[in-house]
């Protein structure tokens, strides 16, 4: 694991929704470079916790840093900017544009404040947009999905809608990037493909944040794992290290 300053750094976050407290003082370090997994049972606050650090919901007390800059206000726009990409567990593709076209999508996205100076020399957005295609094409075939550029996600097996969402959040270009069980509904050989595509974005230089259920992904995965249960983080460090921890053999046999 990288020994780097942290790319996620959360300190105190809590989140209560109408009385009811999914997340309690959560304090959690993701060092550059890393793969973090979070695990915990049923209820634990995980994807709480990853819709407080993408923007999604404001936290009711506490704060977060992304590359060493207070992010909790931001809000989703601001964070995407700032280089938090993220997946859902329920996939949330653009249903009526192409593959290809989901990932151009977030491809222009991402250079949205570097296309201002093509007011000014307007050849370049035809050399841009030439760019734009060529690395978009790319993408598509570094996830195995340029059979299938042309066609709607719909119409596409589970498992390469996932490779589509996670193609389309690469392309924006994030620095950190929050995976939300991406090995849901795949088979053994999908999960592998996924470990895969997972270690060649870490080898890109993007930190990943694992929230995953298939614990045996987590553990050939991960650098580190943070363990949830009931909103608190209960266990934080290698897979090895957590795995051993009585409190955390506790809440999985309470679960
Ligand atoms: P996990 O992802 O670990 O299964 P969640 O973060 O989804 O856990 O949920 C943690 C707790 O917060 C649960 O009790 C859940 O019912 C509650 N919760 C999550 N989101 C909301 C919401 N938008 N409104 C009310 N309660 C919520």
């Amino acid at each position: 694991s990288d020994a780097g300053p942290a790319d996620l750094q959360v300190e105190g976050i809590g989140k209560t929704f109408r009385g009811l407290r999914a997340l309690h003082e959560v304090r959690l370090s993701v060092p550059a470079g890393a793969i973090k997994g979070v695990v915990g049972p049923n209820g634990s606050g995980k994807t709480t916790l990853l819709n407080v650090v993408s923007g999604l919901y404001t936290p009711s007390t506490g704060e977060y840093a992304v590359g060493g800059v207070r992010a909790t206000a931001l809000g989703p726009t601001a964070l995407s900017r700032h280089g938090v990409a993220r997946t859902f567990q329920n996939l949330r593709l653009f249903a009526d544009l192409t593959v290809r076209d989901n990932v151009l999508f977030a491809l222009d996205r991402s250079r949205s404040a570097a296309s201002a100076e093509y007011l000014v020399w307007p050849v370049g957005v035809v050399r841009d947009e030439r760019r734009l295609r060529a690395e978009a094409e790319e993408l598509l075939a570094e996830f195995g999905i340029a059979d299938f550029a042309d066609l709607a996600p719909r119409s596409l097996p589970y498992g390469i809608q996932r490779r589509v969402e996670l193609a389309r959040a690469v392309a924006t270009g994030p620095r950190i990037l929050l995976l939300d069980e991406p090995a849901a509904g795949l088979n053994g050989q999908e999960v592998a493909q996924l470990a895969q595509i997972v270690r060649t974005i870490r080898d890109r230089g993007v930190t990943v944040v694992l929230v995953e259920h298939n614990m045996g992904l987590v553990m050939s995965l991960c650098d580190e794992v943070a363990v949830l249960a009931n909103g608190s983080v209960i266990a934080d460090g290698t897979p090895e290290q957590v795995v051993a921890d009585p409190a955390v053999v506790e809440a999985y046999l309470g679960d």
